[in-house]
């Protein structure tokens, strides 16, 4: 399924849709949507020096020029993933409260600076950890990068609970189009592919989980990831030069909104979950508003061992009352592991992915010409993202007329049912479980 996800699978669509309306059988064409990445736009706007929104509308026309139908981006299932994720942080942590205080188990540490929250207890059986249900466990482990997750299931299993059962923006993206879009266009699943356009390979095998597969129509939510760098790949092999393109409008699901403008989205391009959980949770926990964590307004940062692992914690009189942490790259990832292991994890929540510096540096993306340093790229690229105005996932009218229309509301049951996936521990024989190239 993995090594199928190619920009010649889009090509083959392309053509089978090319030879159906020839032949006069519209029963044989696909509705062709392609979802695009922030993280990937800004990589090549740093690559060919121009802005997001340059891009965003050169690769509109650049996609319909081949006859895809509809050019979406993602930013919005961004959003949707952040506001879902807080939610389910809320919930997890006032669970956690709740039973603490009926079993009295809150510990504080020596120094009363933090507390430790992981509950795992030893099991009965070969001294194996077993954390307490998912509605509880502390920190909540971030869930949008798959080569965590993968690397969690081939080697983690105990660790699974802890981590956000929240799908990530292209899961969520996919849902959007094979089941809202769908049904708004008159079409089943089955007849629309959709191709993601992301920032690592690691996005095609989260395409491929079988949670993410409709049995009833046998497709999946997202049937093609491609990278940024094979849609380069893709201009070299179509003579496109994005430099001197001309330009479409980008589609939009609802007429409400921007009209083709470029949405921002809350959050670095790293990960990005961690700032919005945290001001959403100092405020629906404990009433306090104005918190920035990009501004560091209200919140203690400090670097850790090693820039790519970092804590944030909200105090209050002194006394930390949440914990964050970020944890980018198999080191960090492993040191995290343990303390949590251990019971020795003072935090409430972690952003945990695969790549050193995160997604902006995604094993997908666009690479620096030689003379260029690295970190000099990832800052240009982060700050090309960074570039785009953004609102708070809460204001988000396509996302806000999504929840209405499409999920019966805010925090309603069907929100959890369709928002919210499930990971599997995974035994395996390879020498090395990791997928990514860390
Ligand atoms: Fe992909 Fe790396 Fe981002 Fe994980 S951190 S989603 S592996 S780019």
């Amino acid at each position: 399924l993995i090594t199928m996800q190619t920009h010649e699978e889009l090509y083959n669509v392309l053509k089978s849709n090319e030879q159906a309306t020839q032949e006069g059988k519209p029963e044989k064409l696909k509705t062709v949507v392609v979802s695009i990445a922030p993280q990937s736009r800004a990589s090549i706007a740093a690559t060919y020096n121009l802005t997001p929104l340059q891009v965003a509308k050169r690769l509109t026309y650049f996609f319909k020029s081949l006859g895809v139908n509809y050019v979406f981006d993602t930013s919005f299932s961004r959003d949707f993933s952040l506001l879902e994720s807080a939610q389910e942080f809320v919930e997890r942590y006032q669970e956690h409260q709740r039973k603490q205080h009926s079993s009295s188990f809150l510990v504080n540490n020596e120094n009363n600076e933090s507390r430790k929250i992981s509950k795992i207890k030893r099991g009965v059986n070969n001294g194996e950890y077993q954390p307490d249900s998912n509605d509880s466990n502390l920190p909540m482990l971030a869930s949008s990068c798959p080569g965590w997750i993968c690397y969690a299931e081939k080697t983690h299993g105990f660790i699974l609970p802890y981590i956000s059962e929240t799908k990530s923006p292209q899961q969520i993206m996919g849902l959007i189009v094979k089941d809202y879009f769908a049904k708004k266009l008159g079409v089943t699943p089955n007849n629309i592919y959709h191709v993601g356009v992301m920032m690592c390979y690691d996005k095609k095998l989260e395409a491929s989980r079988p949670d993410f597969f409709d049995e009833d129509y046998q497709t999946r939510d997202v049937d093609c990831v491609i990278t940024t760098g094979e849609l380069n790949k893709m201009f070299q092999e179509q003579n496109y030069n994005i430099k001197v393109s001309p330009e479409s409008f980008l589609d939009s699901f609802t007429k409400t909104t921007h009209d083709g403008q470029l949405l921002g989205s809350a959050g670095s391009a790293s990960g990005g979950n961690l700032e919005f959980i945290l001001e959403y949770s100092a405020r629906e926990l404990f009433g306090i508003t104005g918190v920035d964590v990009d501004k560091e307004k209200g919140v203690i940062v400090k670097i850790g061992r090693n820039k790519d692992f970092k804590e944030f914690t909200l105090e209050v009189d002194k006394k930390p009352i949440l914990k964050f942490a970020s944890a980018y790259g198999f080191r960090n990832i492993q040191n995290l592991v343990r303390k949590i292991k251990s019971g020795n994890s003072p935090y409430h929540y972690v952003e945990v992915m695969a790549c050193p510096s995160g997604c902006i540096n995604g094993g997908g993306q666009l690479k620096p010409s030689e003379n260029i340093p690295i970190k000099n790229w990832i800052a240009e690229v982060n700050n090309i993202y960074k570039s785009v105005g953004s609102q708070s996932p809460e204001q988000n009218e396509i996302v806000l007329n999504l929840y209405n229309e499409w999920l019966e509301g805010q925090n309603s049951p069907k929100c959890k049912e369709i928002l919210r996936t499930q990971y599997h521990a995974v035994k395996t024989t390879l020498v090395n479980p990791l997928i990514v190239n860390w």
